[in-house]
């Protein structure tokens, strides 16, 4: 019988893409998500949905009985300026919410979770790329929710409760290659979806924030990974669990830096035309470079991104207008 994976924030931007990536390799999908910011497109024929709150401990419950073999977990606030104005907000969504989850899990023996974390765990970089042994030391309390649910993840571990795979995710950006994800996040607040809606004339203009940076070309530099090679290493990080039970936490990039003004320019060729920006006051909190290495997610997974090439990554994003 085929493993049953409930994939809670199943309908958001990265969870549909696990959620394609699980179906495709002959996994049962139930998605669990509460579409306050995932949308009811992102749920692909094939699998079968829930519209429930991480909150609401009943129907979490209810879902979680119903012959589950692993889940994947991606259910969570991700604003990091939102995180530092209403910390309370993500407390209980991310850190009560993920709580429910586990004890939900542990209540019905429910025993393999691939947790989405994030490279905000690790703050100011001491050096880049960053590995897994880099300090931890975050710096918004975004970050802080992702950082406490491992902590507990780990503890839950060590008591015999669970196993899990921490996964460190770095700039996810993209869309699947067929284009059966058409979702897009409302009021989006990363780079990549931003500088589209300048593109399709949904937003007048962007700005890029600091042109000062020590970096190549004064703008930050971050490591842009494709959200299909995200995908792939949830579908590995299950089946490791589920073969060895033994935890592990890793980062995901692709190691390469690009810088923001990168980006722009790059999307101006995919679209063959400028883009409206102009350069603003440097974000708070952003540090100059922030790149991966992920030869941890090698050594585990054997898992390594296909898409290296940005351009060829926003033209995935870009084909979904055409
Ligand atoms: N950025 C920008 N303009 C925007 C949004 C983001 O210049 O409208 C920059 C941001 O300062 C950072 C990079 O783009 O250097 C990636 O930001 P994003 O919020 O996508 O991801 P983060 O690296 O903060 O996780």
């Amino acid at each position: 019988m085929a493993n049953r994976i409930l994939v809670a924030g199943g309908a958001g931007y990265i969870g549909s893409h696990v959620q394609k990536q699980l179906l495709e390799e002959g996994f049962e999908v139930l998605v669990f998500d509460d579409l306050s910011s995932g949308d009811e497109v992102n749920i692909l024929d094939g699998a079968e949905f829930i519209r429930g709150n991480i909150l609401d401990k009943d129907v979490l419950d209810m879902a979680m009985s119903q012959d589950i073999d692993g889940v994947v977990h991606l259910a969570a606030k991700k604003a990091v300026g939102e995180s530092m104005v209403y910390p309370e907000m993500y407390a209980e969504n991310n850190i009560s919410g993920s709580i429910n989850i586990l004890n939900a899990m542990v209540n019905n023996g429910v025993k393999h979770i691939v947790f989405s974390s994030s490279a905000a765990v690790y703050g100011m970089p001491q050096y880049v790329p960053i590995d897994e042994k880099h300090p931890i030391n975050t710096i918004n309390y975004y970050g802080y929710t992702k950082r406490a649910i491992e902590e507990n993840m780990e503890w839950y571990a060590r008591l015999g409760k669970l196993d899990f795979a921490a996964l460190r995710y770095f700039n996810a950006v993209g869309y699947a290659k067929d284009k059966s994800i058409r979702g897009k996040e409302r009021n989006p607040q990363n780079l990549m979806p931003i500088i589209m809606e300048a593109a399709t004339g949904k937003r007048e203009k962007f700005s890029i924030f600091g042109n000062d940076y020590d970096t190549k070309d004064g703008t930050c530099v971050r490591d842009y990974v494709h959200v299909s090679d995200l995908a792939k290493a949830h579908t590995l990080a299950l089946k490791k669990l589920m073969a060895e039970g033994q935890s592990f936490t890793l980062n995901l990039g692709t190691g390469l830096g690009t810088s923001v003004k990168e980006i722009v320019d790059a999307t101006e060729k995919v679209i063959e035309r400028k883009l409206n920006y102009d350069y603003a006051e440097r974000r708070a909190g952003d540090p100059a470079t922030l790149t991966a290495n992920a030869k941890k997610a090698y050594e585990v997974l054997g898992w390594k991104p296909e898409y290296t090439d940005v351009e060829e990554i926003i033209r995935t994003v870009w084909n979904l207008e055409l």
